[in-house]
């Protein structure tokens, strides 16, 4: 998340608020950390990741949440987004 943009993962799906297509694709980390969010809806399921999302979120707010703490990580593993296709 970015200040004053926000990307918001949904499924397969990744929703901006306040920033434009161009900009996201324009930020290799933003586009590495959302992607790994895709990817932990594929190992969690839709109500797997939204229920862990807010359990954790409860347990530790958003900075330390387990799943934001693994995206933050994934901004810099280049592999991230090879499987990732952008339609
Ligand atoms: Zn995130």
């Amino acid at each position: 998340m970015r200040v004053q943009s926000v990307a918001m993962v949904l499924g397969r799906t990744i929703h901006l608020y306040g920033a434009s297509r161009e900009r996201f694709l324009s930020d290799v980390s933003w586009m590495r950390h959302e992607a790994c969010h895709v990817k932990q809806y594929q190992q969690l399921g839709f109500y797997g990741f939204l229920w862990k999302y807010l359990a954790q979120y409860l347990r530790n707010g958003y900075y330390n949440n387990e799943l934001e703490v693994a995206a933050r990580a994934s901004e810099g593993d280049p592999d991230i987004l090879n499987d990732i296709e952008i339609v």
